[in-house]
């Protein structure tokens, strides 16, 4: 199927993207990686497109004060490479290359994989367990935070509005030096995940984050697991995070469980060796 007939605009300015957001049917094009194939199928329609990724202010990683902060529009590829001078928490580097493949991670951005919230993508589970936030700006030009942990709603689902566009996602500089385990499971090397499993610890700042993801719904905090193994220094029995599991996630076939737990017990030995 082909999209139906819209334009293609190339903001020259942040004021001009957000601006133009503010119309009804207008929506950002990053990469293009996600959104494309949606145009193709008809499951958006939108009178305009507009063009993010030539914006200065979403393209820089810097650091400012004790906040690391990656513009919207920097590309998987940026964070797999680590160019930018800017040391990235070497677990973004990781899971940067675990993203599709080299052509797909040469276009696709970190702002958009968190805007289309797809519950399999790599980023909202690890910009849940390292505990960033999103920087998002409206058409006034009024900023605003909100912590990734809340930010997604559910399947594809955000807390973004029609006329707002993320321009960073800010994390502590210290999560660099935090302990991490990701874990992925995939058919193939490259695809989307079936089952998710990450753990972020810092026991400087008492930190302590266990999450799964790739569960069809926005990524599940394990609060009470990440306490304990925090107190403990202890990995928690198969057992216990099978029973975890079937708490929170009621609905879960037992083939969905199986392949969660396997991808936080893994994550997790990474953290905690046995
Ligand atoms: C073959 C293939 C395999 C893939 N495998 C994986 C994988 O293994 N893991 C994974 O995590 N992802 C995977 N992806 C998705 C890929 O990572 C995309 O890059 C990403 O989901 C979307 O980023 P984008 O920049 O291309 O966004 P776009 O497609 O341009 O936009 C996606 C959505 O986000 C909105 N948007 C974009 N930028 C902003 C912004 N700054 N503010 C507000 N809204 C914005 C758009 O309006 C649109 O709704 C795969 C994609 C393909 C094509």
């Amino acid at each position: 199927m082909k999209p139906v007939p819209f334009s293609h605009n190339i903001a020259d300015t942040l004021q001009l993207a957000s601006k133009a957001l503010n119309t009804d049917g207008s929506k950002i094009i990053a990469g293009g990686q996600s959104i494309g194939p949606m145009l193709n199928l008809r499951l958006v329609r939108p009178t305009t497109l507009i063009g993010v990724t030539r914006l200065e202010e979403l393209q820089k990683i810097h650091i400012i004060g004790d906040t690391l902060s990656i513009g919207a529009a920097v590309t998987h590829a940026r964070i797999e490479d680590g160019i930018d001078g800017v040391d990235l928490p070497p677990m973004m580097r990781h899971v940067a290359r675990s993203i599709a493949y080299r052509a797909v991670r040469n276009k696709g951005t970190l702002g958009g994989s968190l805007a289309h919230a797809d519950p399999a993508a790599d980023w909202v589970t690890t910009m849940t367990a390292l505990d960033a936030q999103l920087v998002i700006r409206d058409a006034r030009g009024k900023s605003r935070r909100e912590p990734m942990a809340s930010f997604m709603r559910g399947a594809y689902r955000t807390g973004l509005q029609q006329d707002e566009c993320i321009t960073a996602v800010e994390m502590p500089v210290a999560m660099g030096q935090a302990l991490w385990g990701y874990d992925k499971i995939c058919r193939k090397v490259g695809e989307f995940a079936d089952a998710i499993g990450a753990i972020v610890i810092h026991p400087d700042l008492k930190y302590a984050r266990v999450v799964v993801g790739a569960t069809e719904d926005a990524p599940l905090l394990l609060p009470d697991m990440a306490r304990e193994i925090a107190r403990t220094a202890t990995a928690p029995s198969l057992g216990d995070i099978d029973s975890t599991l079937a708490t929170y996630l009621p609905g879960a076939s037992r083939v969905k469980r199986q392949l969660l737990k396997t991808a936080l017990s893994r994550a997790i030995a990474k953290v905690i060796p046995s």
